[in-house]
């Protein structure tokens, strides 16, 4: 039995999102299938309207709005410590970390981790870009680069993988403190651990 075509087709593009399995994926195009025009509509258009109108910060790889600045609202901000530069994986790493209010310096986001058997681990986290900026930094004499990838297999790799490409440029590198248990990621952590993991940062 197969589903028809379409929903067929919305189901594999869907799948191909992260940590949306196959049976998951048929049961969301199925809800699509049962919503509103209206709501297929808006969800259609934003799609493409949020494509052409998010950008990508050019020095720590958040997102945003395109507004014909190349920089994000915190690389932008005049009040925040531009010598420390958090490495994390992803961007709701970055929203945890701000709402928890503990760290007031600047970020680079990787964008993933590496696995054991990458073939080109630099370029799946940002390594060329992270290396340039770190080399190019106007205060590379008190720049602290604070590795907070999660306390996993593939996240302490790929913070090893990081401390050794960095290390030729002789610059302060620490990782968070383990306040945060095995396994643990930075987006689901709680401020008052994070506030422990930055403080006991090493
Ligand atoms: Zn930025």
């Amino acid at each position: 039995m197969a589903y028809p075509k379409h929903v067929q087709r919305i189901a594999e593009l869907l799948g191909q999102l992260a940590g949306i399995g196959p049976r998951q994926a048929v049961r969301l195009a199925f809800s699509l299938l049962e919503k509103e025009d209206a709501y297929c509509t808006e969800f259609a258009n934003l799609l493409q309207t949020m494509r052409t109108q998010t950008a990508c910060c050019s020095i720590c790889f958040r997102s945003m709005e395109t507004r014909g600045i190349p920089h994000c609202d915190i690389c932008n901000a005049s009040g925040r410590a531009s010598d420390k530069i958090m490495i994390v994986e992803k961007e709701p790493d970055v929203e945890t970390m701000e709402r928890s209010g503990v760290f007031n310096g600047l970020y680079h986001i990787t964008g993933g981790v590496i696995s054991p058997l990458e073939k080109q681990p630099g370029d799946k986290i940002r390594m060329r870009e992270l290396f340039a900026r770190v080399k190019t930094h106007p205060a590379r004499s008190s720049l602290e680069i604070i590795i907070a990838t999660s306390n996993t297999m593939e996240g302490n790799q790929t913070a090893n993988y990081i401390e050794r490409i960095l290390q030729p440029l002789q610059i302060k590198i620490t990782r968070l403190g383990r306040g945060l248990s095995t396994g643990a990621e930075i987006e689901y952590a709680d401020p008052l651990t994070l506030e422990a993991a930055l403080k006991n940062r090493r």
